[in-house]
């Protein structure tokens, strides 16, 4: 599609990073750098700052007018319906929290085992059916149909990983939705990983919400979305009942708003908020060429990775999935921090190592820690061979130099 995708990052790429020719970035999974886009928004709103739906003056006006359309793009971006809600949010977690907020009484929660701690812990003090790890996307949809058949509850909720924070794989999202669909139950999917790679359609997958993070999508750090059915969060009480929350306020009563403001009290990231709309439209205009781009990356990454004796990849529901471009693996005989530190400071290559906040996926199917190399944008293919290189040389000739043990240092 000829679009400039390196380009992007003259501006993008943290001061810190500069200074290291070439930086590698494979962590786009915990956090990416922001696209140029995001940050002339960033600029803009910045230069105007005006507090959201707060007064006549010319820059609440302005602020608010942006504010508003970007509610309007990320909810495009996921392909939202007429009646659905976007309500902005801190981050994938705070979305999954507000609809945990927002679940009528006794709703049964489903998740599985290997779902990031977020989508899997928001539901604290609920009725919550802990689905196994399940070993392929078959025994994914065989697992829920299995839990579902047998529950009794009114209201029931499945929580639908889109692509795992362990693995990138893409999980059967439609199936699952469906089978769901077939029990009376309502899902959300956790598109945290998932929205900075693939389009995403609310309608065509069958699912009744999706949370997403700013920060992963190439947007500013506290900016996210919760989008889907109106109904359940309009019945909820306010998630912060405060201003923008209330619509009147007596001495005897108080009225609160309907809509995305009855969950968004306090004054809003309006920065978050319009620059996370603006990676929406980058990201919209591009999906093709982004996906191409990450998938011959990945291709690369994965086959270069698995054919060097002595490290393992890692797949829980099967290597041929789908994936947005994440390779995680372990080194035979070295522990995952360190490998992560010798990339870093022996070739400037950015991974993550730890558990990545899923535990008991980790120690299941891992035995432990492992190190995860996430494609994105600023991904090139010399990077990937970069990193394959310095793999195989560790493996040769150890360290180039001493490391302090750090061991567990990344292990949320
Ligand atoms: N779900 C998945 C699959 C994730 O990868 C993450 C972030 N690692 C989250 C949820 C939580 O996202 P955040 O930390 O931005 O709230």
């Amino acid at each position: 599609q000829g679009i400039p995708l390196t380009a992007h990052y003259e501006l993008g790429v943290p001061t810190v990073h500069r200074t290291v020719v070439d930086f590698a970035n494979f962590d786009h999974g915990a956090t990416a750098p922001a696209l140029r886009s995001v940050e002339t928004a960033v600029a803009a709103v910045q230069r105007v700052s005006g507090s959201v739906h707060r007064g006549a003056g010319h820059t609440s006006r302005q602020t608010t007018q942006w504010f508003e359309q970007a509610r309007i793009e990320v909810g495009r971006f996921v392909g939202a319906r007429e009646h659905d809600h976007v309500v902005f949010t801190r981050n994938t977690t705070d979305a999954l929290r507000l609809l945990a907020h927002a679940l009528p009484r006794r709703t049964q929660v489903f998740t599985w085992d290997s779902a990031h701690h977020a989508a899997q812990f928001a539901w604290t003090g609920r009725n919550v059916h802990r689905l196994p790890i399940p070993a392929s996307a078959q025994d994914a949809l065989d697992l829920l149909t299995g839990a579902l058949a047998t529950s009794t509850a009114d209201h029931k909720l499945v929580v639908i990983t889109g692509a795992c924070n362990v693995t990138g794989e893409i999980w059967p999202i439609a199936e699952l939705a469906s089978i769901a669909a077939e029990f009376g139950a309502r899902t959300v999917l956790d598109a945290a990983q998932l929205a900075p790679h693939h389009r995403i359609d609310i309608d065509e997958l069958g699912v009744d919400w999706v949370a997403l993070s700013g920060h992963k999508a190439y947007a500013p750090y506290g900016a996210g979305a919760l989008v889907g059915r109106s109904n359940w969060l309009d019945d909820a009480q306010p998630y912060l009942p405060a201003g923008g929350a209330t619509r009147t306020v007596t001495a005897r009563t108080v009225e609160w708003n309907v809509g995305p403001a009855r969950h968004e009290g306090g004054t809003p990231n309006a920065v978050g908020a319009i620059a996370l709309a603006a990676a929406c439209a980058t990201l919209a205009k591009h999906h093709e060429a982004i996906t191409a781009h990450e998938q011959v990356l990945y291709t690369r990454l994965r086959d270069g990775l698995e054919s060097i004796d002595g490290v393992r990849l890692v797949s829980v529901l099967g290597s041929d999935r789908p994936n947005v471009g994440v390779v995680t693996f372990t080194v035979d005989g070295y522990d995952c921090s360190l490998v992560s530190q010798v990339l870093s400071d022996e070739y400037g290559i950015a991974v993550r190592d730890g558990k990545f906040c899923a535990h008991r996926l980790c120690d299941q199917v891992i035995g432990g820690c492992a190190v995860r190399a996430s494609i994105g944008l600023a991904t090139q293919p010399h990077h990937v061979d970069r990193l394959i290189n310095g793999v195989r040389k560790l493996l040769a000739h150890g360290p180039a130099m001493d490391y302090v043990h750090t061991e567990g240092v990344g292990w949320s």
